[in-house]
């Protein structure tokens, strides 16, 4: 047998990970510097590595009133009711929830290029079709309201990333405001702000009080330094928030995940020190590095550096894995993570060096 027609369907490209370039180049992984997936150089906050080990003994039953805990918690942080935080395994997951929730067969999506593969490969799991606008580099991935609304045509699902990933480009909030007031009635807006610990700017959430058409998506993997336990969720507006239950996978997060993002939320001396951190990195990767940059929201810095495969392996080859961005459709440029200062001053040098040399 075989199974549907997967041939629409593209694998999900994940940034390099330590030991499997360790493996490759025969070194110790300890020895490698990884700034290809943005997560968070100082992991999680002690405090949510305490509740992961409390946690080991109760994992014989199902997660219930953690997932409540959590959705409670959360709805108190974001000032909405309970059932509009809608917790999913990482923000992957309220990105499939989303899509379960909107998507008839055939129905159209809008999402960014370049920008995160992972909306068309949702939008694509659940019968839907993919249209992209486009971030141009000779306007430094500008995103405004014109960008998305030349492509727009009455999309089911209209995907924005704010910080964009790879870009670090951002939206205004008033811009995400005057798209949910352009856009018609059916269309969703995703406003994924799984970087959104990282900027100054204001979360789009404010914008549900005013507007059902409008998702945020939010994730622990990255300023809260839990990827490794995929927990996320979504901010949905009161009106259609009880959807969740019929589209939810059942005990959609894990007892574990679901205790060590209550830990981590309430361990925000962590998350400041990991976001002012991550602050002067950027700061220091777009003044040092020997490449043209951009300004980024996020924690990582896109550098455009001619031949970004050539310039990632030999990086690679001196220890420091970078993100060769030719996935994203950005085949000149590479994405650098914030690491900690040595990690970060130490890309600099060798990325400097294989710069120059890819260049020669
Ligand atoms: C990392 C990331 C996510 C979410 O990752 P999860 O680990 O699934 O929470 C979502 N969107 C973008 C743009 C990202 O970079």
């Amino acid at each position: 047998m075989q199974p549907r027609d997967l041939s629409a369907l593209t694998p999900y490209v994940p940034g390099r990970g330590a030991a499997e370039v360790a493996r490759e180049l025969g070194v110790d992984p300890a020895d490698l510097t990884k700034l290809s997936s943005n997560e968070n150089p100082y992991g999680p906050s002690d405090a949510a590595v305490e509740a992961i080990e409390a946690t080991a003994e109760r994992v014989g039953v199902y997660p219930k009133a953690s997932h409540t805990d959590l959705t409670d918690r959360l709805a108190d942080h974001w000032g909405v009711a309970s059932e509009q935080v809608w917790v999913t395994p990482g923000a992957d997951g309220a990105l499939d929830y989303l899509a379960r929730a909107m998507l008839d067969p055939g129905d159209r999506v809008l999402a960014p290029e370049p920008g995160f593969s992972y909306y068309r490969m949702s939008a694509r799991y659940h019968h839907g079709e993919v249209d992209r606008y486009h971030l141009s580099k000779d306007d430094d991935f500008a995103q405004t309201p014109e960008t998305v609304l030349d492509a727009y045509d009455d999309h089911r699902i209209l995907y924005l990333t704010t910080p964009h990933n790879p870009t670090g480009s951002e939206f205004a909030r008033a811009d995400v405001r005057e798209l949910a007031e352009s856009v018609a009635d059916h269309t969703l807006l995703v406003v994924d702000e799984a970087y959104g610990e990282y900027t100054e700017r204001p979360s789009s959430v404010a914008l549900l009080d005013d507007y059902d058409n409008v998702a945020v998506t939010r994730t622990f993997s990255k300023a809260y330094g839990l990827a490794g336990l995929r927990i996320g969720y979504a901010v949905v507006p009161e009106p259609w928030a009880d959807a969740y239950a019929r589209v939810n996978t059942p005990f959609a997060a894990s007892e574990v995940a679901l205790r060590a993002a209550l830990a981590a939320i309430d361990d925000q001396a962590h998350v400041d020190d990991v976001v002012e951190s991550a602050r002067r990195m950027r700061s220091y990767l777009r003044a040092e590095l020997d490449a043209p940059t951009w300004a980024s929201g996020g924690n990582f810095v896109l550098a455009d550096v001619g031949d970004a495969s050539a310039v990632a392996d030999a990086s690679q080859r001196n220890g420091v894995i970078v993100r060769d961005c030719s996935s994203f459709g950005l085949p000149g440029c590479i994405r650098v993570s914030c690491g900690t200062e040595p990690q970060t001053r130490e890309a600099v040098d060798v990325l400097n060096d294989v710069v120059s040399e890819v260049e020669a």
